[in-house]
């Protein structure tokens, strides 16, 4: 038997993201939607772990998608607390050799904001807004992925997610996700995003 995944803790408070995210937003995103693909990781684990020992056949093709679902979903969901901070508590905007990055290739700050805030809002159903970092050009990267798992570049590492499931912000702004994702700059812990930004390169 091997190990399982456990939904980690948030490294602040359920109310702490307010008024941009509430705490009854924010608590049962955490608790429920986030534990769920961590339950629903794990029991596939089970099913396999057990198949195996019994040696017993397994639908592998539909197992496998499952399985993706699930761990992307945690994985995202991990990084998104990660790069989220109480407002005022974080940089307001990327220093360091991360701002270096993201003004080389986009322009400026803004004109980033503006690319990201347009790939968050046009997300097809439910999805994710990432910027990530391809190493092989040099270039930060946005990423638009669909579900948990859909769009994403392998070895790209991601540096800032948004979650635009309406799980996320639907208590809060109901149908108005570009309210949700104004809302989001205001909670952006650029201090996170920047440290993960030079443990990629080092
Ligand atoms: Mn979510």
């Amino acid at each position: 038997m091997g190990n399982f995944y456990t939904l980690p803790k948030l490294p602040y408070g359920y109310n702490s993201l307010e008024p941009h995210i509430s705490q009854v937003q924010l608590q049962i995103h955490h608790e429920k939607h986030h534990q769920a693909y961590v339950s629903g990781a794990n029991a596939i684990f089970e099913r396999l772990d057990k198949a195996r020992a019994d040696g017993t056949d397994l639908d592998v093709k539909a197992i496998l998608k499952e399985l993706s679902f699930h761990i992307g979903g945690h994985l995202l969901h991990t990084l998104f607390w990660g790069n989220l901070a109480p407002a005022g508590k974080a940089s307001p905007r990327p220093s360091g050799i991360l701002a270096t990055a993201i003004d080389k290739e986009f322009g400026s700050f803004e004109r980033f904001k503006k690319e990201f805030s347009q790939a968050a809002v046009s997300v097809e159903g439910s999805g994710w807004a990432a910027l990530s970092f391809c190493m092989l050009t040099n270039r930060p990267l946005i990423m638009q992925i669909e579900k948990h798992n859909v769009n994403i570049y392998p070895m790209f590492r991601i540096l800032l997610v948004l979650d635009l499931w309406e799980h996320a912000y639907y208590l809060d702004y109901k149908n108005l996700r570009a309210k949700f994702v104004e809302a989001f700059w205001n909670i952006v812990n650029w201090d996170e995003v920047g440290r993960r930004f030079e443990e990629m390169l080092h």
